[in-house]
């Protein structure tokens, strides 16, 4: 790219983990005129959204829909559901695990941080202990996150409701899929969860605008006591008006027409496509890293995220320059080093449209980049990658599946 122009010519390479870049059948499912949010055709839209939603989440409960970015979301899973001064159980898996700690702290409840190192994710055992300490059931929620944005490490909620059953405890389990959801397989019903907070920018190629609660019996029991402060946010009446198709206030119609395009288009592709899909992208970036002889920041496989990945530079190397030089010279823009790793990784986002040669252009730019910010690395990360999706495609399964 020329840096005396003033056009860049072909496609941006937005490789950031959300907003990811939306498809151009999305874009034009929402260039609609504006409808009343209170008339029969915009009824039909509300219901085709909450139906289509519920088989994105795997739920049978309601899904409700606010017009806010996902931190909204956050907050309406935490005040709908508990007390100021309740106990609640958070786990630092990173900058966003930190972030909702922090707010948990301005709601007035009393979070218990387990800390970590930022590299791997909510371990369920530590969680078991920690509430069999609890004998006086003081927790009242043990809130993860499914994907851990800020590191590319992801938790395991099943394994998590396990160790809250293990240990007999009564507290709620929220988890946060905002950078996961339509990405990575996702059972709310199935693990036991009691909300789930998603949005709608990063595995659902939305633009950003709406975020969702998907809600438990338990936790909709939970609401009729909870005590905090709460009112935009507040699921009652979202609830009451959804059933007819309607909202309280006025609803973000136009993502909505987006939503139930990409509910759409993630069931023609088939859910376990688009989630191997996302394995692969994940892995053969993964691979090209190793190629290159750099480190992945998440480190043990176990936790390793399929829509990002973050990577380390060697001492020395800032990867906010690098990212600058990426950007100057190809065009493409990664995810910045967040909170304690700023400077010190730089994130791939691997979510939502992408399929094999767009990953790969994203690979083949990092690697130019690299060389262009003196990175001492290794050549062949892209021959890594390709060798490893030419040996994917070549396997029947995925014919036939695709
Ligand atoms: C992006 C993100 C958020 C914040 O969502 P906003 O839409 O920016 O408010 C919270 N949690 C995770 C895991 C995220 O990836």
């Amino acid at each position: 790219m020329a840096t005396n122009s003033s056009r860049t010519a072909g496609r941006h390479f937005l490789q950031i983990p959300g907003p990811t870049p939306m498809p151009d059948r999305i874009l034009r499912a929402m260039d609609m005129p504006i409808i009343d949010h209170r008339g029969p055709e915009f009824a039909k839209l509300a219901k085709r959204c909450l139906e289509g939603v519920k088989t994105i989440f795997k739920t049978a409960n309601p899904v409700i829909i606010f017009p806010s970015s996902g931190t909204g979301a956050w907050e309406a899973a935490l005040v709908n559901t508990l007390s100021p001064g309740d106990t609640v159980l958070m786990f630092e898996t990173g900058h966003f695990g930190t972030l909702w700690k922090n707010m948990a702290v301005k709601l007035g409840l009393k979070p218990e941080f387990i800390e970590s190192d930022w590299r791997t994710g909510a371990d369920a055992k530590q969680i078991e202990a920690r509430l069999r300490e609890d004998k006086e059931n003081k927790i009242k929620a043990v809130c993860v996150l499914h994907n851990e944005t800020s590191t590319g490490c992801i938790s395991h909620p099943g394994e998590i409701r396990k160790a809250i059953d293990a240990a007999s405890h009564p507290a709620l389990l929220m988890v946060d899929t905002i950078s996961s959801l339509a990405s990575i397989d996702y059972r709310h019903d199935e693990w036991g969860v009691d909300v789930t907070v998603g949005g709608a920018q990063k595995g659902l190629m939305l633009p950003p605008g709406v975020s969702f609660n998907a809600v438990s019996d338990k936790a909709l029991a939970a609401a009729k006591n909870s005590k905090s402060v709460k009112s935009f946010w507040g699921w009652e009446e979202m609830l009451n008006l959804n059933r007819n198709g309607f909202f309280p206030y006025t609803p973000a119609t136009n993502i909505l027409y987006g939503l139930a395009e990409a509910i759409d288009m993630l069931h023609e592709e088939g859910l376990d496509n688009v989630f191997a899909r996302h394995d692969r992208h994940a892995e053969a970036t993964r691979r090209a890293v190793r190629a290159w002889g750099l480190e992945i920041l998440c480190k043990d496989p176990k936790y390793y995220s399929s829509t990002i990945t973050a990577i380390m530079l060697p001492e020395g190397k800032d990867t906010d320059a690098f990212r600058k030089i990426a950007l100057e010279h190809f065009d493409i823009s990664y995810g910045m080093g967040l909170g304690k790793v700023q400077g010190k990784v730089f994130r791939i986002g691997h979510l939502g449209d992408t399929n094999d040669l767009t990953i790969l252009g994203a690979l083949a730019g990092t690697e130019m980049s690299l060389s262009l910010a003196g990175v001492p690395h290794k050549k062949g990360g892209i021959q890594a990658a390709m060798d490893y999706l030419v040996a994917e495609a070549s396997q029947p399964s995925r014919a036939a599946a695709e």
